[in-house]
């Protein structure tokens, strides 16, 4: 965004605040800045921090103190993307928070969320040349009206400087909504789905994308998008998302010890 927007845009900030107080974009108690959390949802948030997996981004229960460590999904089955990191664990209280982002038109959230993300992904982004949300199929795009995953994209990216350009990927196969299926169904189900038009291709080669979008489930839908961005001519893809799903009581490390989790 232009920086001569901004003055206007706090003004205007202000103006709203005298009218409409803020509230915590959560629970709706009243909080002291617009787009914030008050004290006891912002303790509620389980926010992810290191140590985690360098490929995945999932926390670790245990610190071992070695860098570049990866879990032993990473290991079993690598993702197509370089790496992922997450603002937040996908528990209760983020799955509202989305919710009413997709659903209740609640578009104030994204300045918030996008905040949190811009903080979990700095490093990403420090490394991003694009930034590219996860495209919504275009019926549900009118169906809904925008795309929560442009909307997190562009307030992750804001601070950073880095470009966010939504038209270098594109959903082209209508997919039945992923929950419910099985992991190999989600795969299946994306198969083809996204691509790079041809027009945008020149503008993609060699850079390095950062891929957004508001959860990671299984990481299929983030695994067919880096597939289609990297075929398209991407250098390389990392993935930032609000949240993502944490499966606890897995093993830490796999029978060879963490020597044999360094990243190469
Ligand atoms: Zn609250």
């Amino acid at each position: 965004m232009p920086s001569f927007h901004r003055p206007v845009l706090s003004a205007l900030e202000a103006l709203v605040g005298l009218i409409y107080p803020p509230s915590c974009i959560a629970c709706g108690a009243a909080t002291g800045t617009p787009h914030a959390l008050c004290p006891a949802c912002w303790r509620g948030m389980r926010f992810i921090e290191p140590p985690y997996c360098e490929r995945l981004g999932t926390p670790f229960a245990v610190d071992l103190g070695v860098p570049g460590l990866l879990s032993p999904a990473a290991m079993a089955d690598p993702p197509v993307f370089a790496r992922a990191r997450a603002a937040v664990r996908y528990d209760d209280a983020a799955r509202r928070l989305v919710h009413r982002l997709k659903y209740e038109d609640r578009l104030d959230l994204a300045a918030a969320l996008g905040g949190m993300m811009a903080r979990a992904g700095s490093g990403l982004l420090k490394e991003a040349d694009v930034v590219v949300p996860v495209p919504l199929w275009r019926w549900r795009l009118w169906w809904r009206r925008f795309n929560q995953a442009a909307l997190l994209a562009r307030h992750a990216a804001r601070e950073s400087g880095v470009p966010v350009e939504p038209g270098l990927l594109a959903r082209v196969k209508r997919t039945r909504p992923q929950v419910g299926l099985t992991r190999a169904g989600r795969a299946e189900n994306l198969q083809g789905a996204f691509r790079v038009p041809p027009a945008a291709k020149p503008r993609l080669q060699g850079r390095r994308v950062l891929l957004v979008d508001d959860v990671m489930t299984t990481g299929a839908t983030a695994n067919a998008a880096a597939r289609a961005l990297l075929r398209g001519g991407a250098a390389a893809v990392d993935v930032l998302t609000f949240a993502c799903v944490v499966h606890d009581g897995l093993p830490l490390v796999g029978e060879a010890g963490p020597e044999s989790l360094r990243l190469p």
